[in-house]
């Protein structure tokens, strides 16, 4: 088994309220569950060893996410595991097209590593999204964005949640319904945690 261990986590279950786009033609939890499996799929093919950590179609509960987390951690070691949970961002409750737009990845309050993974994944959506806008937390040296969400506050590793576009923003979801818009977003991952490993593992 190669190291690190990269979890590839993907957000809600089919019977989520919301999070879908106002035309209902994108749901937040089949489109990241297609990706995340993609994602997984080329990692592998790189010789990285990625696991999706959620394959089933229901909301599994954060704290269940948490504890298969944990339990890779407990096998392997903290630092040889990384979560990348993968989202689509919303303004509001799906109901109507607003107008906040973009790609942005979230961690944790303070600097650690995960701080550096978001930073290599920033980096490779600029690659991946060229005219597409990036969000950017401005008074930070780091790019991403700090929230105490859930799954990253309460998992020992390196955790980043990344916000692919929003599903209630009309040119974004034109983007994530495109077979390109899906390719992008799967690139700008890989590319971000292989970048990632090279720096930090080789
Ligand atoms: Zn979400």
């Amino acid at each position: 088994m190669n190291l690190p261990i990269i979890l590839i986590d993907n957000g809600h279950g089919r019977e989520t309220a919301g999070k879908r786009s106002p035309s209902g033609k994108l749901r937040e939890y089949a489109w990241t569950r297609a990706v995340a499996r993609r994602i997984t799929e080329e990692l592998r093919g790189h010789d990285v060893s990625a696991f999706l950590l959620t394959p089933e179609d229901v909301d599994v509960p954060l704290a269940t996410r948490v504890k298969r987390v944990e339990a890779y951690c407990r096998q392997y070691g903290k630092k040889n595991v990384i979560l990348i949970s993968v989202h689509v961002n919303a303004a509001g409750n799906g109901e109507h097209w607003l107008a906040a737009k973009g790609w942005s990845a979230y961690t944790t309050p303070g600097t650690t590593e995960s701080d550096e993974v978001a930073r290599c994944l920033y980096e490779a959506a600029v690659s991946a999204f060229p005219g597409r806008k990036i969000r950017i937390y401005a008074n930070r040296k780091n790019p991403d964005f700090e929230a105490s969400l859930y799954i990253l506050r309460n998992t020992s590793c390196a955790a980043v949640l990344t916000e692919n576009f929003f599903m209630d923003n009309l040119d974004d979801v034109a983007f994530l319904l495109s077979d390109d818009g899906k390719e992008a977003v799967v690139r700008c991952h890989v590319n971000g945690i292989i970048e990632y490993i090279r720096n930090a593992y080789e």
